[in-house]
């Protein structure tokens, strides 16, 4: 394509799919040879049945801006993408397709249960990659892996047996948080803590010979009937007289001992508590020390069991309803008083988790976890922002045992097997054969399932091989930065961490860069229900994947939360029109160009010098952010240049040179310049509008290959602090100009005259910017000098104690400049006495640096100099 072809809008969805499918065939996402650092970067894999949403499309950008930042910076880059099979979400969806059957699960039967569900992954695969593909994701696909693949489930079945090994994963019967719409157990990170209006019910429990109760607090009271004891303090002189004593639970005539325990608070409710050890935590450590043996009363479905006497069959809501009721007959409701609690909920359904007892699979955390804290501690591990580090620790420090099986069909299934012979254990990485003890051949696996997670947390080098000693691994663990957002700092990134320490003897990575979050213009988390929630595939449709990816950096400066609504995207696509246009206005002035820096550097005017050193600093910048992942910082950098100096001054500035022709003298400097400019701006760009700058880069004369794999800008030199200085001057006065143009009314085609009257060492300097100064405010004729005469009818402004006016005696209407010229001199006065106040502030001159007053003196004194002036100039109208 050649700078003629470039149609006059920009067509987004042709060149983004064009430019994908090329970068891919030629191979440019995958890692090249090397033996420089790579660059290294997983992917937090995606559900697979998922969607892409916002957010993803948001921490997609940042991952892809920093692999196409290092890909350009001449580093071999590996941005490793993949899908996580998401158990119980995906088990989830598929069953709800059955449901909508009128079929459950159990009517397929296990294998084709998970048939089905793998035929459902094939689909939504596609659906998931074709989305990253459009988003622009500089992924390499030969690299792609899946949570359940054969590789990542030789990993998991591999870590399961190293880990039983040294006694660090366990059976055991204990209280966990169990679903039972979902009849699976979940882990604590599973559960979603909501607080909600409930009930404290106090129930009375008759004493046993006696006519007395005893009165205990619960906000669950059809828990009651799995009750085994009372428990009160043993210090707590109100039960003295009933150590010993037994009393009798109300309904089941079951009589059940009070026991003392340290661990009872006397100070809340009553100071006696019901103990229900198969149904909470606290109770069922508590049943272990006084060897009671749990009851439990409900199925696990919440129905109440055989254990529930006449409330048997009921659901736990129902049952609850009816026990009160029958307490409240009978006399033995002392009272119920509103109670404000926090409910467990699972974090896949919604329904109400129960602590529940039953026999699961753990992982000891605390051997783990005391590795992953140290790493943290000595450096080898930052997280971005640091204040996540605390809540990183705070968990770790109180980690709990990892409940890992799963009571579905979806997943790793576990790998230990019983033998009916002998009734042997098996833990093996592949399927025995036959027991090693009695050498049967009837063996059983265990039919529940991995936590999700328990593959998650392998991914940094599960993906590359391991347990194989590959090439891949070598190269390429530990990763160079994890990108993810902080909801899933305990679920996937500290146990990352503490399976990199165990496996691989390091951390995964020594940055943690955690985002924000994506919420809504009103600051609420999108969400389905809400109906908030924008799809990203249609706003790339709408708008381009280059707008919406520089929209979302835009809005979140480091780690913080973006408040996202459609009419956003305007601010990339805005940004996408104004350089699409920019380099259309100069493209056809640099065809066939060729340049030659030393004829251009002999000619270089002031605007040329300005611009090129102000990208210098540009370049610095956007890297310096990159560097320390302040992508937001990096994305403003370069949109404030590219608008406001380039577009807005530059190229104004630039137009009569570039449009003489190559010919006309002075000609080389200005192709140069803007040939460096659009050069050096496209490739700064490039990873955060990746689109638009390789379709750009191909009609910009003088460009080798694809923008893609073009080298990192490096900062030209160029650092003119002198012009820089010059070029503000000049754009103080123009602007004044046009201010006063405005308020004057001059249409902005429309030449006027402009007189400058000018004082001390910027004289010469606003003399030699004449011509500019004449282009950019339309003034002709214009006449600088220290001498010129102030004009009987005029518009006056004041730019650092240079006058300008703008003599117009047949058409100024002087009580309108009158009352500008007031205002003027009211918003100057305030300027001067804020100056003033704060110069006689004793704080302040004890506080701020030297410098900082020394310039806050001298801008007093230009203060009360331009309000000298305006107010004489206000004077001649009165
Ligand atoms: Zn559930
Ligand atoms: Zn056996």
């Amino acid at each position: 394509m050649t700078e003629n072809e470039l149609p006059k809008a920009y067509e987004h969805t042709e060149v983004e799919r064009r430019w994908y499918d090329h970068w891919v065939k030629q191979g440019y996402f995958r890692p090249r040879d090397g033996a420089t650092d790579t660059f290294t970067i997983l992917i937090p894999p995606p559900n697979v049945t998922g969607t892409l949403h916002i957010g993803h499309a948001f921490d997609h950008t940042i991952q892809d801006v920093l692999t196409r930042w290092q890909r350009m910076s001449g580093n071999p880059t590996l941005w490793l993408p993949g899908t996580d099979h998401a158990g119980i979400a995906t088990q989830n969806v598929v069953e709800k397709r059955l449901a909508d059957q009128g079929k459950t699960r159990h009517d397929l039967g296990r294998d084709e249960f998970t048939a089905e569900v793998w035929r459902w992954k094939e689909q939504y695969h596609a659906r998931i990659t074709s989305q990253m593909k459009r988003l622009g994701d500089s992924v390499d696909w030969s690299r792609e892996r899946f949570t359940m693949d054969e590789g990542l489930s030789r990993a998991v079945r591999e870590v399961f047996v190293r880990l039983h090994k040294k006694g660090l994963i366990y059976r055991g019967n204990r209280i966990i948080n169990w679903c039972p719409r979902c009849h699976t157990a979940l882990s604590d990170e599973e559960v979603e803590h909501q607080e909600s209006d409930g009930k404290l019910y106090h129930l009375m429990y008759p004493i046993k010979g006696t006519q007395r109760h005893i009165t205990v607090a619960t906000t669950r009271p059809e828990t009651m009937l799995g009750d085994v004891a009372v428990a009160v303090h043993p210090k707590d002189k109100r039960y003295a007289p009933l150590h010993g004593k037994t009393v009798i639970l109300p309904f089941l005539r079951r009589e059940i001992p009070i026991v003392l325990d340290d661990t009872v608070d006397a100070k809340f409710g009553t100071g006696a508590v019901k103990v229900t050890p198969a149904h909470d935590a606290t109770d069922f450590e508590l049943g272990q020390r006084h060897d009671l043996a749990p009851v439990t009363v409900m199925d696990t479905s919440g129905i109440m069991n055989e254990n529930a006497g006449d409330f048997r069959g009921l659901t736990r809501e129902e049952a609850r309803e009816r026990i009160v009721e029958a307490l409240k007959d009978r006399g033995l409701l002392a009272r119920v008083e509103p109670y404000r609690l926090s409910v467990g909920h699972c974090q896949r359904c919604d329904s109400v988790v129960e602590p529940y007892l039953s026999v699961q699979w753990f992982v000891k955390m605390k051997p783990l976890a005391d590795r992953a804290l140290a790493g943290l501690q000595n450096g080898e591990l930052t997280i971005l922002p640091r204040r996540w580090e605390k809540v990183y620790l705070r968990w770790l420090e109180g980690i709990r045992d990892w409940c890992i099986s799963r009571q579905l069909w979806w997943g790793h299934r576990i790998p230990v097997w019983t033998c009916a012979g002998c009734n042997e254990m098996i833990v093996e990485v592949e399927t025995p054969a036959r027991c090693p003890k009695c050498s049967g051949k009837d063996l059983k696996q265990d039919e529940d399932v991995l936590d999700t997670w328990f593959s998650s947390w392998l991914w940094p080098f599960s993906t590359l091989g391991w347990p194989v000693e590959t090439e891949d691994l070598k190269r390429f663990y530990p990763s160079s930065v994890l990108v993810t957002g902080p909801d899933i700092i305990f679920f996937w990134v500290a146990r990352m961490v503490m399976a990199g320490y165990e496996f691989m003897g390091s951390a995964p990575f020594p940055v943690v860069y955690l985002h924000g979050i994506v919420r809504d213009g009103q600051g609420r988390k999108m969400s389905k229900s809400l109906g908030n929630s924008a799809d990203p595939i249609e706003l790339m449709e709408k708008h381009g994947a280059d707008s919406l990816r520089l929209t979302l950096l835009l809005l979140s400066p480091q780690g913080s939360d973006i408040h996202f609504a459609e009419e956003r995207v305007d601010l990339g696509r805005h940004f996408a029109n104004k350089l699409w246009n920019a380099f259309r206005l100069v493209a056809p002035h640099l065809k066939g160009y060729v340049p030659d820096e030393a004829k251009a550097r002999a000619q270089l005017t002031d605007a040329d010098h300005w611009i090129l050193s102000l990208l210098g600093t540009t370049v610095r910048q956007v890297t310096r952010n990159l560097r320390a992942y302040r992508i937001g910082d990096a994305a403003k950098e370069i949109y404030d240049f590219t608008w406001r100096e380039l577009c807005d001054w530059y190229l104004e500035m630039a137009k009569p040179r570039l449009y003489a022709g190559p010919d006309a003298p002075g000609a080389e400097a200005v192709r140069y310049t803007a040939h460096r400019v659009f050069s050096t701006v496209l490739r700064l760009l490039h990873p955060f509008m990746p689109y638009m700058t390789e379709e750009l880069w191909h009609a910009l004369p003088e460009t080798k290959g694809d923008i893609c794999v073009a080298e990192w800008p490096t900062p030209p030199r160029h650092a003119n602090k002198v012009v820089e200085a010059r070029i503000e001057l000049l754009k103080e006065l123009v602007g004044a100009i046009r201010n006063l143009r405005s308020e004057m009314n001059i249409a902005p085609a429309r030449k006027t005259a402009v007189l400058i009257r000018t004082v001390g060492g910027e004289a010469e300097t606003i003399h030699d910017q004449h011509d500019l100064i004449a282009l950019l405010s339309k003034a002709e004729p214009l006449e600088i000098g220290t001498d010129v005469k102030k004009p009987a009818v005029t518009a006056s402004a004041v730019v650092r104690s240079h006058e300008i006016f703008l003599p117009h005696a047949g058409l100024i209407d002087v009580a309108a400049e009158r009352t500008r010229l007031e205002k003027e001199v009211e918003k100057v006065s305030r300027e001067f006495d804020q100056s003033m106040r704060k110069l006689q502030n004793e704080d302040f001159l004890a506080k701020a640096k030297k410098e900082i007053v020394e310039r806050e003196r001298a801008r007093l004194e230009a203060l009360g100099a331009t309000k000298e002036k305006l107010e004489r100039n206000l004077e001649v109208l009165r």
